[in-house]
């Protein structure tokens, strides 16, 4: 890639920052490093409100970015999801109608935009793969979010056949790491959990998992999950979609979680789980074949303790600043 400028959309979020962590810290020239040429732009909601169009053109005539990676969207927890489902569907609509049509409109060379497995059918044949994502309707409860996700891929397609774009999407499991939400009420199960835990510490208070444990889920680490993105970046020039996440044989259950919280925040008091309370599904695997076929064998995901050492340990630096 010889000069060119790279905005990432979502800049200041938990999967924006694990970009911008990736991209400084690694050895400059190599597969994730900086490339020389390369200029890398992480804006967040204070630069632009990308709702709003006139907003975004701005965004675009300052910066002129020849590449863009688009994380922004409006993001919450299944209470907000399910209360709120017309903002979350028109809120990312306006938002993704606007970058991608901009990315147009301004002839940037590539566009990935960023959705979820959580925007799969609900009643759908286990594990998820890239071909499944409009096999029918999505779970009642992110409905929004859900369609106005999926809507990107049919927008990708649609640039393309009559524009030729460069667009594309991945599609990532859980993420976690640091710069996460660690909101108690609405968050993801990794930062909620360390929050308690911490808190459970702190107040010599009992530390109690919400469930039995049992369920088992895939996560990924934000720093290997930005790997995929600057892989995605300059190796990949397809529309299909792909699976950001570790294989099927990395699924860890929720005990699990909370055992190595517990080790990672060095937690010894009164450890349980509430059995009242709802579980959720016990499984929705999905398959990463296609990201391992074409990223290769020497990519290696960080191990789940480590990676979650590492979040604590940051969360436990900046308890201060973080989000909670
Ligand atoms: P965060 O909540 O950490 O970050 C969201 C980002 O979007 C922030 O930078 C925020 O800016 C920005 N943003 C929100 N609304 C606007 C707006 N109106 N205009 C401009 N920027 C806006 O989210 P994540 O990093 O977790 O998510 C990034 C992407 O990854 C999203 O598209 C999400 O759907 C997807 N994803 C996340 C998963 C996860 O487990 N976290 C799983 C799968 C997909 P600011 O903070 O400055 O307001």
């Amino acid at each position: 890639m010889s000069s060119s400028v790279i905005l990432v959309t979502g800049g200041s979020g938990l999967v924006g920052q694990g970009i911008k962590h990736i991209i400084e810290t690694e050895p400059e020239g190599s597969r994730f490093g900086k490339r020389p040429g390369e200029q890398w732009i992480f804006i967040g909601s204070s630069e632009a409100d990308l709702r709003d169009a006139a907003q975004t053109q701005a965004l675009y005539d300052k910066y002129k970015p020849t590449h863009v990676i688009h994380l922004a969207a409006l993001v919450g927890g299944l209470f907000k999801n399910m209360k709120y489902k017309l903002t979350f569907l028109r809120e990312n609509i306006l938002i993704n109608d606007n970058i991608l049509h901009a990315s147009y409109k301004n002839q940037s060379q590539k566009l990935i935009s960023c959705l979820s497995t959580c925007v799969f059918p609900d009643k759908v044949e286990y594990p998820l793969d890239e071909t499944k994502i409009h096999l029918g309707p999505p779970h009642e409860s992110n409905f929004g979010y859900a369609h106005a996700k999926r809507m990107v891929d049919v927008q990708n397609r649609a640039y393309k056949d009559e524009f030729g774009c460069n667009f594309t999407s991945a599609i990532p499991t859980n993420v976690f790491g640091p710069y996460d939400n660690f909101d108690l009420e609405d968050s993801h199960v990794i930062p909620g959990l360390i929050h308690k835990c911490y808190l459970a510490k702190k107040n010599g208070t009992p530390f109690v998992v919400a469930g039995t444990g049992k369920p088992l889920r895939q996560f990924i680490y934000s720093h290997d999950l930005a790997k995929c993105f600057i892989w995605m970046l300059r190796e990949y020039d397809s529309v299909e979609p792909i699976i950001f996440s570790v294989g099927e044989d990395e699924e860890v259950t929720i005990k699990e979680v909370a055992d190595a919280i517990v080790k990672a925040i060095g937690f010894e008091g009164n450890y349980t789980f509430d059995t009242t309370k709802a579980d959720g599904q016990f499984r929705k695997p999905a398959s990463n074949k296609r990201l391992v076929d074409l990223i290769g064998p020497d990519f290696k995901f960080t191990p789940f303790e480590k990676a979650l050492d590492d979040t604590v340990k940051w969360f436990v630096a900046n308890y201060d600043t973080a989000r909670t």
